[in-house]
């Protein structure tokens, strides 16, 4: 298995008191190195704006790049949004994220390895043309579309555990037979998108879970409303995006997963993964804001993508 990152990843500063800061990175690669789990660190490229306007129109890239400063940080959006935030070293931090899950592809398709993408900034809230939620390119969505442009790959299953809607992904391939998207999230919460009546061309499985929700019940709902319906997709590669906010420990959020959860999430959907995908499976990090639950949460994450390829 390979793992993407890069060291221009850990550069993207927020502000001081942002939970989206490179600390979150650091604590998932310093975990990953001192486990037994043996993966390949490759550095993340950055990504070309060809493959990039295969989602994102290149003038609205163009545009987020025209405004990152020589210093200090501004917002690019309005309020109550003002903390997507770009600094001096945003841009190679911005394409590396990116580049991250176009190689992976290529990993994917040409060797048959499994890829983890640890990087930052997440990708899962960037719409089409609107940068939001810490997130400017969508970087499992340009994955998406580069896989089936160049691989020929025609049905692809984007996953989504992370705790908040991927209101981004799904906006972009709201209106796509080709990609089902299933995600399963806090309802409400940021960023407000997600019910249960958003089917798209019924290609969309959004779970919406309660706040206090407890590991045994999570389990079911996903199981019953994302893995079902994605199953029934019969993917030919899967995509996951990671997210680590709905454990017990993070801030952002009130579900109440354990850190073994997530093995046992992963599990469930390596298992479609073998079933319909030839196993393919490339996992994307998205949020994740306790330092304890990410270390512990990542190991369990690769050790059930690890299995079965
Ligand atoms: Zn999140």
């Amino acid at each position: 298995m390979i793992v993407y990152t890069h060291t221009d990843c850990l550069k993207k500063f927020n502000g001081h008191g942002h939970p989206e800061k490179k600390e979150r990175l650091e604590s998932i690669i310093s975990s990953i190195k001192s486990s037994n789990l043996k993966v390949e660190f490759k550095e993340a490229p950055l990504a070309d704006l060809k493959t990039v306007s295969l989602v994102h129109p290149i003038k609205h890239i163009k545009k987020i790049f025209s405004n990152i400063p020589k210093e200090g940080i501004i917002g690019v959006e309005k309020e109550p949004y003002a903390d997507t935030m770009l600094c001096s070293f945003s841009k190679n931090a911005i394409l590396r994220s990116c580049g991250a899950g176009i190689a992976a592809a290529d990993d994917l398709m040409k060797n048959n390895e499994r890829v983890f993408c640890a990087i930052r900034p997440p990708g899962h809230h960037a719409e089409t043309s609107r940068a939001n939620g810490f997130c400017f390119i969508n970087n499992i969505a340009v994955s998406a579309r580069y896989l089936q442009k160049k691989y020929k790959i025609n049905k692809i299953a984007i996953i989504d555990f992370d705790v908040h809607h991927g209101n981004g992904t799904q906006e972009i391939f709201y209106k796509d037979p080709s990609i089902a998207y299933g995600s399963s999230h806090e309802f409400p919460l940021f960023p407000g998108t997600g019910g249960e009546n958003e089917t798209g061309v019924g290609n969309i499985f959004n779970a919406t879970l309660k706040a206090g929700l407890e590991s045994r019940d999570f389990i079911k709902i996903f199981d019953q409303k994302v893995l079902k319906p994605i199953d029934k997709f019969k993917p030919e590669a899967i995509l996951i995006s990671a997210g680590f906010d709905a454990h017990k420990r993070d801030p952002l959020a009130n579900i109440n997963l354990e850190s073994e959860d997530f093995f046992k999430i992963t599990k469930n959907i390596v298992d479609i993964a073998k079933t319909h995908s030839n196993g393919r499976i490339i996992s994307f990090l998205e949020g994740g804001y306790d330092l304890l639950a990410l270390s512990e949460s990542i190991k369990e994450h690769l050790s059930a993508l690890k299995t079965h390829i």
